[in-house]
């Protein structure tokens, strides 16, 4: 008896590395639960699948395992001109790219080749070490969602403008909760959580589009509603029904920083 008990405490060490127990056989869920709301699955169902493993990134800007990974530093091979998927001319150097002087570019924003929908992505950037202009002059750049959803990107250290178009806003409706906001010429990251609008099959809007944000690891905008599709000095609005698309990086002129870009897309339903 004795020794049986030391040979199973001996697995369990040897075996614990490895996740597995002792009890790996065993069900860990009930059978005999009452039913949750839907009737599908009972409180701790141990028929209930489990959630898929993904391996995270050493640090929180490293890509996990199951992430597309929009941009390492090398080439813009997963981006195009938005207006007519030409090659991207925006400039990559030192493991970054930057939005184009206009004499040299074609202009306008650049897209991804590939179409999303629900999303989370982490982007880094940076506005122009160099102060040259104010308000929305300095570093202004943003990333627009399918359907024209904008986060805006601005240098808003100690830069006094609008609050709906500060770094972190959904521009022209939600400043963000707080400014988080690096100096310029500093990488700053944000890290977004996108859910596409929902219509039904007459058009007719079932769900706004909402954004998640934390900039520079702070929270600025959380589960907030776009009012609709971004515009300048209007009031935005669903007039327009949207679906899958790119996402695009806006050219405002000003010489943005964009570097170590990653996607994954979301089955918000995926625990249904
Ligand atoms: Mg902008």
């Amino acid at each position: 008896m004795k020794l049986s008990s030391s040979i199973l405490a001996l697995a369990c060490v040897a075996l614990a590395p490895l996740g597995f127990s002792e009890d790996e056989a065993k069900p860990t869920g009930y059978t005999d639960t009452p039913f949750l709301p839907g009737g599908k699955w009972r409180v701790h169902d141990d028929a209930r699948p489990r959630p898929k493993v993904v391996t995270p990134g050493k640090t929180t800007a490293d890509a996990p395992s199951d992430a597309i990974v929009l941009f390492d530093g090398k080439d813009l091979s997963e981006w195009q001109m938005a207006k007519d998927k030409s090659p991207a001319d925006w400039v990559v150097k030192d493991g970054f790219f930057e939005v184009p002087d206009k004499s040299k570019s074609a202009g306008g924003p650049i897209a991804t080749k590939r179409e999303f929908e629900n999303v989370q992505l982490h982007i880094e950037w940076a506005s122009p070490a160099e102060v040259v202009s104010n308000s929305q002059g300095r570093g202004n750049s943003g990333i627009f969602f399918p359907g024209n959803f904008e986060l805006q990107v601005l240098d808003s250290y100690e830069n006094k403008t609008y609050a709906d178009g500060q770094a972190s806003a959904l521009y022209g409706w939600k400043p963000p909760l707080v400014n988080a906001a690096r100096k310029p010429g500093e990488w700053q990251t944000y890290d977004i959580i996108f859910e596409a609008p929902k219509w039904d099959a007459e058009g007719n809007l079932l769900k706004k589009a909402h954004i998640t944000v934390f900039h520079n690891g702070v929270l600025t905008q959380h589960r907030q509603a776009y009012l609709g599709a971004t515009g300048h000095k209007r009031v935005a609005n669903y007039n327009k029904v949207t679906g899958k698309g790119p996402i695009s990086l806006q050219n405002h002129s000003n010489p943005v920083r964009f570097r170590n870009i990653w996607i994954r897309e979301l089955d918000l339903n995926a625990n249904d």
